[in-house]
């Protein structure tokens, strides 16, 4: 099953957040607890191209031998999955973890605390997953 959508949360993320797989995937991965364990290979990033043609197309796909979810710069996002309900949970997980994102960014973009890398590699051995150390980079 292959789902798109034009997620409004995670397209305005895309003005403001460098699109890079490991930054999306982090960034997104710290809004709620259950996103790495919904999302464990993270997502990926296409910057903007022109939609319907084949370069798009080629560049998605390659994403996609990596990442169940990828997101289309300034236009919305890709979810893959074995049915429709688990397809449209995933990207709804996403998505509201890019609202949770826009919210907090429109608060005050410097967060007080966060789930770091080291309460992730925590919850990987609870939940047995395994999260690519890429996305578990240290913050200053
Ligand atoms: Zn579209």
């Amino acid at each position: 099953m292959i789902y798109h959508a034009h997620t409004t949360n995670v397209i305005a993320l895309t003005f403001v957040l460098p699109l890079k797989d490991e930054i999306f995937t982090r960034e997104l991965w710290e809004m709620a607890t259950e996103c790495p364990v919904v999302f464990p290979d993270g997502v990926g990033v296409v910057g903007w191209m022109v939609p319907g043609g084949r370069e798009i197309a080629v560049a998605t796909s390659e994403l996609m031998k990596q990442y169940d979810v990828a997101i289309w710069a300034h236009h919305g996002m890709f979810a893959s999955g074995e049915d429709f309900d688990l397809t449209f949970g995933l990207m709804h997980t996403v998505e509201k973890a890019a609202e949770i994102l826009v919210k907090q960014l429109s608060m005050c973009p410097r967060k007080l605390q966060t789930i770091t890398a080291q309460n992730f590699r925590d919850l990987a051995v609870d939940f047995k997953v395994t999260l690519p150390e890429k996305f578990l980079y240290e913050k200053e």
